[in-house]
């Protein structure tokens, strides 16, 4: 961090100043790319005769194109975030986001991005369907990262560091000064995945978005806010770094389906997704304690989401029977220091009730 002094004090520098070439880190074809411009981007406004996109005039209320800059969604979302509208995108899904970001960033078979380990799978299958090398770095035995070796895993090549918290499928919230660290010494993009931040007991990164014009971060509307179906997510970044969002997603990315229903279900804010927060969170507590009191269970880790990650004497074997039961889980055996783990979801009270019957059932 920058230093200067004010009336015999040393004080921290009020806005970090990251000398970010942002041309630098962008892929050369798609820092020039003239994006495809559609129908619908040349012509905006009201009209009452629009024959300009080849639809059909007749089968009202799908025959026409979506918005494909999601106006009126992201203006509502700029409230609720309280984050400049021209600051969002938004995809199918976080997921888009995180393809869009390898896109953009970086070239295949010659860059590569480090990410934590474990994490979500989906940084790893994006990597590799760009051909993108992906270096992982171990979190500790307690899941919490430690800065420097990130840091020292970057080498030349490396545009991207992927960080996730609340982390899938340990649950826990990252050290945030350590990933302040990461986030002011590297020069590339860092992308700080906040798909739980709902259930968290910290703020959001967004706050901090201002400050540091390489970050990058996701929510999405499929966890806390119920709308797993709809697929859509949410990445927050500078102006600069969405207007290439906006330029490599496909034109019509959401539908207008999508759109309006998302619009629907937030036109009482957040309410009810703070409501179902807090139900979760209240269930969250006796789950836990169940969990620990069976004989099966050897560790809970201790969760900032909406679900627990548990480590049992035989996963195979109580996945398995937890399948029989009619109860799925995540058997998280195979991921690294997640040996003999299962990653399970917080429900209702009725069905958490369901699963710790099932593994009482179970020596
Ligand atoms: C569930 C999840 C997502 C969300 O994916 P969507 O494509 O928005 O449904 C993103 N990141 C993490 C870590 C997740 O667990």
């Amino acid at each position: 961090m920058s230093y200067f002094f004010v009336l015999g004090k040393t004080v921290p520098l009020p806005i970090i100043v990251i000398n970010m070439n942002l041309e630098s880190i962008v892929r050369k074809n798609i820092f020039n790319l003239k994006p495809y411009s559609s129908a619908r981007d040349e012509f905006k406004g009201e009209a009452s005769v629009y024959l300009d996109a080849n639809e059909s005039p007749y089968n009202l209320h799908y025959n026409r194109y979506p918005d494909p800059l999601q106006e009126r969604l992201k203006e509502r979302i700029s409230r609720i975030k309280k984050i400049n509208p021209a600051q969002i995108f938004l995809g199918n899904g976080s997921d888009e986001a995180i393809d869009l970001i390898f896109r953009i960033f970086c070239e295949p078979a010659e860059d590569n991005v480090v990410a934590i380990e474990p994490t979500y799978g989906m940084y790893k299958v994006c990597a590799d369907i760009n051909n993108v090398g992906y270096k992982k770095v171990l979190l500790d035995e307690n899941f919490q990262l430690d800065a420097e070796p990130i840091l020292a895993a970057a080498d030349k090549h490396t545009k991207v560091i992927f960080l996730c918290s609340p982390n899938n499928p340990s649950g826990n919230l990252l050290n945030r000064s350590e990933m302040r660290k990461v986030v002011e010494r590297f020069s590339g993009i860092v992308i700080i995945d906040e798909a739980y931040i709902d259930f968290s007991s910290e703020p959001s990164w967004l706050n901090d978005l201002d400050k540091y014009e390489n970050l990058i971060i996701l929510h999405t509307f499929s966890k806390a806010w119920g709308l797993a179906s709809l697929r859509c997510g949410m990445a927050f970044a500078s102006e600069e770094i969405i207007a290439l969002f906006n330029k490599v997603k496909y034109p019509y990315n959401l539908s207008t389906l999508v759109q309006q229903t998302v619009l629907e279900q937030l036109s009482a804010g957040d309410t009810c997704k703070t409501e179902w927060v807090s139900q979760i969170l209240k269930e969250r507590k006796p789950l836990i304690a169940a969990l620990k009191t069976l004989p099966v269970v050897e560790k809970v880790y201790p969760s900032d989401a909406n679900f627990l990650l548990a480590k049992v004497n035989d996963a195979n074997g109580i996945y398995k029977k937890l399948v029989e039961n009619g109860v799925i889980v995540r058997n998280r055996n195979s991921i690294s220091l997640c040996g003999n783990c299962l990653r399970i979801t917080v429900g209702t009270k009725e069905e958490n009730e369901t699963l710790i019957d099932s593994l009482k059932m179970l020596k």
